[in-house]
């Protein structure tokens, strides 16, 4: 029975910026009760193939998916791609992409670093000695590791979050480019934690009108630890434009407490499951 299976859809690996490689990641949601996991690196999907193997060994419904980064009205917003085919050459080739406008975007990060006075270079040396694509949480690290700032929570305080001095925005193509991506793979589109985008109630509609409009399928309404007014504002949109709805603990680090695996509140009745269908 749907409501009884225990689901997430939104997990990352080392091979973004999750501290678990796959298999690890795999176990530890096995123990958390979980039964369907989807593994959703941001910009990569090079993660599947070890995942697969260790969901078969371990006996989890594995989906593969992706976080890919795109933009909407300059606004960098994150779009899972959930049963993407892992082989579709232009999905690979795409975010071959990514990965370039990552490793881009962090050279510029580091620069800007070496201008507030910090050792960018090494900073990126460090991010480039870590496995995964670069991202932000990457730097966090390398920045408490080099003694820079106490926490990660402190680099993005200080630096790393938007609009501080060390940010810097990647070239995302945009939103509807995004969904064409994930469509040609095969893939259902969901928007991933509408709440954490900072835009107003009428440009977040805007947002998911546009979605749809590109052929997106489902809204992420349980995203971590989300208040539940939270979950009740998705629902409604959700309801509203004709979407489905997906959970995802947006799991990253056994450290994080604040979104563990296999603990998320239940989807709303009225909001049809984006995997209600594929039972
Ligand atoms: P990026 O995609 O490179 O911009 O990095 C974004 C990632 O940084 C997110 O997926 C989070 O995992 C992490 N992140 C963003 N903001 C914070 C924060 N305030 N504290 C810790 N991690 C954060
Ligand atoms: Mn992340
Ligand atoms: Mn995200
Ligand atoms: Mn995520």
């Amino acid at each position: 029975m749907t409501d009884q299976v225990n689901i997430d859809l939104h997990t990352h690996s080392e091979w973004s910026d999750g501290a678990l490689n796959p298999a690890q990641l795999i176990a530890r949601a096995k123990l958390a009760g979980v039964d369907r996991l989807a593994l959703t690196d941001h910009d990569t999907i090079d993660g599947l193939e070890s995942a697969q193997a260790a969901a078969g060994q371990m006996g989890m419904d594995l989906i593969c998916g992706v976080e890919i980064s795109a933009l909407w009205r300059a606004q960098t917003i994150h779009v899972l791609g959930l049963w993407i085919d892992p082989a579709s050459p232009q999905l690979r080739a795409n975010l071959a992409a990514q990965t370039v406008r990552r490793q881009d975007r962090m050279q510029r990060m580091c620069a800007r670093l070496t201008k507030l006075g910090l050792p960018g270079t090494a900073l990126l040396r460090a991010v480039e000695s870590l496995p995964g694509v670069p991202t932000r949480t990457h730097l966090a690290a390398a920045l408490v590791t080099q003694g820079h700032a106490a926490t990660p929570a402190e680099a993005f305080r200080r630096y790393l979050g938007q609009g501080k001095p060390g940010y810097r925005s990647a070239e995302w193509p945009p939103l509807t480019e995004v969904l064409d991506w994930i469509r040609s793979a095969g893939g259902r589109a969901c928007l991933a934690h509408p709440m954490r985008y900072r835009v107003s109630s009428g440009a977040r509609r805007q947002l998911v009108t546009d979605f749809v409009q590109g052929g997106g399928a489902a809204l992420e309404i349980v995203s971590g630890n989300n208040a539940s007014q939270h979950i009740d504002i998705c629902a409604e949109l959700a309801v509203k434009f004709g979407l489905a709805g997906s959970v995802g603990s947006d799991f990253h680090d056994p450290k994080l407490t604040w979104n563990p695996l296999g603990r998320l509140a239940k989807l709303p009745a009225r909001v049809k499951p984006v995997c209600g269908d594929l039972e």
